[in-house]
């Protein structure tokens, strides 16, 4: 029997055996003390890998953008972000709330890039009318889409001239690495040339790395003390938690260059779902599929596709999530339901295709 394929996020995965024994064999201390030495590990390593000084390990990338957004910005202070983005749509307004951080959100295009004139008109003159603008916080994959090289300069750049600092928000950026690495180039290397434009970074583990929790902040030392006192504040100071950086080391260890099976997968589930009549596939970029369902019958396709041992998520637009725990057998498994359920639904194409307005 075909088993559950679970599509709604790369968060669902389980650790895998090999990343349970590292796990079992950490050696543990209390991390509010400073001594967790595997806590202590995970952090230089990852400082290192992406060419910080320091890094802070995090129970979630929630937080850990709080702490940076909050080591960059006072009270008062402006942030921009896209109208969009992770920290500014979907972390409960943090920033606002507990930071008193005022956001300046810019429209985004389909590729979630704002424009460079619309941040440079954002940015606040130094005058007792405005908040001051202190910090540029850009996404990197934003909707699953990597983020050019010539956008990351061309936007960190302005910021510093400026004099702003930037922050990228790169809860999955491995996958852009992965997805841009240049030929023969690992994804570690890949990353640090990503994480080279940026003040602090945030990286989750619990995604496409397949930790079970964690995320961590990367920065300087001075900014990384600012943050450390936040995480505390704000109840994120963990003790024995190298049982859960260990899990995120041997990810990073193990479970960067796998990255790319995920994208392969991902643009095996688009080919999949190529000319069915009343669905399309919007964008299938790195791990993350998102197509457009016709009628309004996204709802009713997703519930078909839960009796099927399918989940996704979404309403109108679905999303597809690809991760260490999906196969190709398990792509096609889901293929072949979205497939059915429209040959189900309309058995002549015509029935659907003229009904109302397209949602696309
Ligand atoms: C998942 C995610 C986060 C952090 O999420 P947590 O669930 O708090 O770990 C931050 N930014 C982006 C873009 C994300 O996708």
């Amino acid at each position: 029997m075909q088993k559950t394929v679970d599509l709604r996020s790369d968060t669902v995965t389980q650790p895998t055996a090999a990343m349970l024994k590292a796990m079992f064999d950490a050696p543990l201390g209390d991390d509010v003390f400073g001594d967790d030495p595997s806590v202590n590990a995970l952090q230089e390593k990852v400082a290192s890998m992406l060419g910080f000084e320091a890094a802070l390990f995090m129970p979630t990338g929630t937080q850990s953008n709080l702490c940076g957004l909050m080591a960059h910005c006072q009270r008062g202070d402006e942030y921009i972000v896209g109208q969009s983005a992770h920290t500014y749509r979907y972390e409960g307004g943090g920033a606002a709330v507990l930071g008193s951080i005022q956001p300046q959100p810019l429209a985004q295009n389909a590729f979630g890039q704002m424009a460079v004139e619309d941040v440079a008109n954002a940015i606040k003159p130094d005058d007792c009318h405005f908040a001051q603008t202190k910090l540029l916080c850009l996404e990197n994959t934003w909707n699953g889409h990597t983020m050019p090289s010539d956008y990351l300069d061309g936007m960190t750049r302005l910021a510093r001239e400026k004099g702003l600092s930037v922050h990228l928000d790169g809860a999955r950026l491995f996958n852009a690495a992965a997805a841009s690495a240049q030929p023969g180039e690992s994804v570690a290397v890949s990353a640090k040339r990503i994480t080279s434009y940026f003040d602090s970074a945030s990286v989750c583990f619990s995604k496409g790395l397949g930790a079970p929790v964690g995320s961590a902040l990367c920065g300087s030392k001075a900014l990384i003390a600012r943050a450390h006192r936040v995480r505390k504040m704000t109840g994120g100071g963990m003790r024995q938690s190298g049982l859960l950086a260990a899990a995120a080391a041997f990810a990073l260890d193990n479970h960067l260059e796998r990255l790319a099976q995920d994208h392969s997968m991902a643009q095996r589930l688009a080919q999949g779902l190529e000319n069915i009549a009343g669905l399309k596939v919007r964008s299938a970029q790195t791990n993350i599929v998102f197509v457009d369902v016709a009628d309004g019958k996204g709802p009713d396709l997703l519930a078909y596709l839960k009796t099927h041992g399918v989940l996704a998520t979404g309403l109108i637009g679905l999303r597809f999530v690809t991760h260490l725990d999906v196969d190709a057998q398990g792509i096609d498994h889901a293929a072949a339901c979205v497939r059915s359920f429209f040959s189900e639904a309309n058995p002549s194409k015509t029935s659907s295709t003229h009904r109302g307005a397209a949602v696309y």
